[in-house]
């Protein structure tokens, strides 16, 4: 099997992959919590772990990729104090917690579909595993690292980090964090400040609560990656990833929980991405520079010059080592879009290369170069650099200044097409305009069918306006006596 480095960020230094149960291997990664558009925040790590996830499979791994979604206890400031998230957005939305769910993870889907992110293994929610939380928190509570209090339960760090350390991930003093911390102010259900709560007693207007054996609550943020991940991926599993954000408190928390409630760490190799910026600055709401990505498929934000391709962001990300920071702007997107399609149209041209008895250029060379980039920490960047030094072999078989061997064309084919759609996970644009046809063709139907069900209704203003918004957008309708027909004019 080929070999593969890996930063873990637990070790700080990159190590060989060795799975613990080859040729199986578990990866779970931090999703989304789903109270927004997707943006551009989300696709970094969707990316980033789809690319390790297929390049896993490629070298004949069976990965069982676990990604979550959070729709319960992730509180407004990371922490243990704050509206709950989803909550807070269905009161405002006058909607369902579990509508805005729905809503956000269809939203979430779409984009990922849109940037050619395979789906994981597994996506499970945290609202559909209460009992297997709570059945955490109460090991931890057994274990003695965890107490009651007012109905909530809360983490002790301190008693853990006698034993144990808390900060191993992030490099954190736990006399440092103190220091910053400001100090309980005797109104608090927390013994100490950097303990952190596993089950929250919920006031009696918080929407999402369930019942325990402590309180009607809802569990902490962090329970639910130690929960979900112990239950599909065992004790013991190979991969988590995230963004870098997470490292601290989440990831952090997680190591503490799974060593109280199992006496190790579940984890073997932690894998972390580095953050966007947005012409150099943090992406936040409150600089106006906040992106969804259905605003920058569509070009629809004032910051952007342009639409850009799903495509194209991806190639974008791809072009940064993972562990870099990644500054997006329209320039650099625009290099992105370019330089993307110089790679495919350079695919096109190998198809059509004349063949010759002797090959001038040096085929099998470049295909150990790219084995070793991405199995260097995923080095995306050297990657995609040799691909384009190769275009200049191209060229030059196309002009007739170097020459190729049916054999070596037929490896030269091979390798582009396994980086660039298998590994780096680029669609051809043949495939992204199929793609938008068949989107188009779902819209349609579903259209046509509400036309059908309003007149089934005798609601013919309904049934006219879709017909006439149809026509107008060149929809051709042809009643029958089944139902209808439709073309694009
Ligand atoms: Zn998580």
């Amino acid at each position: 099997m080929q070999k593969l480095v890996i930063y873990n960020t637990l070790r700080r230094k990159k190590e060989e992959f060795a799975p613990i149960n080859p040729p199986h291997v578990g990866m779970y990664v931090c999703g989304p919590t789903v109270y927004g558009e997707a943006h551009l925040g989300h696709a970094r790590p969707s990316v980033t772990f789809d690319v390790l996830f297929r390049y896993l499979q490629h070298i004949g791994y069976k990965v069982r990729y676990v990604r979550n979604i959070t729709d319960v206890g992730h509180l407004e400031n990371d922490a243990d104090t704050g509206e709950d998230k989803i909550a807070k957005k269905a009161r405002l939305e006058q909607l369902e917690p579990m509508e805005i769910v729905q809503l956000y993870t269809l939203n979430y889907h779409d984009c990922m579909k849109a940037l050619n992110v395979l789906p994981p293994s597994i996506e499970p929610r945290a609202s559909g595993h209460i009992i297997e939380q709570q059945e955490y928190v109460q090991r931890i509570l057994d274990s003695g690292f965890a107490y009651e209090s007012q109905g909530s339960v809360y983490f002790d760090v301190e008693k853990y980090n006698k034993q144990h350390n808390y900060g191993i991930l992030s490099g954190r003093n736990i006399d440092d964090m103190l220091s910053n911390t400001r100090s309980l102010d005797g109104q608090d259900e927390k013994r100490a400040p950097l303990d952190f709560a596993l089950w929250k007693k919920a006031k009696p207007e918080h929407i999402m609560q369930w019942n325990s054996v402590w309180s009607k609550g809802f569990p902490g943020w962090h329970l639910e990656c130690s929960a979900m991940g112990e239950k599909y991926l065992g004790k013991e599993f190979d991969i988590h990833g995230g963004g870098m954000d997470l490292m601290f408190p989440h990831h952090e928390c997680e190591i503490a929980q799974s060593t109280a409630a199992n006496g190790k760490s579940a984890v073997r190799y932690w894998i972390h991405n580095n953050m966007i910026t947005i012409n150099g600055q943090k992406m936040g709401k409150s600089l106006g520079n906040f992106i969804t990505l259905q605003e920058l498929f569509s070009g629809s934000h004032k910051i952007l010059e342009q639409a850009y391709t799903p495509m194209t962001i991806r190639f974008f990300i791809l072009q940064a080592h993972y562990r870099s920071t990644l500054d997006f702007s329209n320039e650099a997107l625009q290099a992105a879009q370019k330089g993307m399609e110089r790679l495919l149209q350079g695919y096109q041209t190998i198809q059509k290369l004349p063949v010759s008895v002797q090959s001038t250029v040096q085929v099998n060379e470049l295909s150990t170069k790219c084995y070793d980039a991405i199995s260097d920490d995923l080095n995306t960047p050297i990657l995609i650099s040799h691909l384009f030094v190769a275009l200049k072999d191209i060229q030059a078989i196309a002009a007739g200044a170097a020459t190729i061997t049916q054999a070596d064309k037929d490896v030269l084919e091979k390798l582009y097409r396994v980086f660039l759609f298998d590994i780096l996970g680029l669609q051809s644009q043949a495939d992204q305009q199929s793609n938008n046809s068949e989107l188009l063709h779902t819209a349609i139907e579903m259209l046509l069918q509400a036309r059908l069900d309003a007149k089934k209704n005798k609601d013919f203003a309904k049934s006219d306006e879709i017909r006439n918004t149809l026509t107008n957008l060149g929809v051709v309708i042809k009643d029958t006596k089944d139902g209808y027909e439709w073309s694009l004019a």
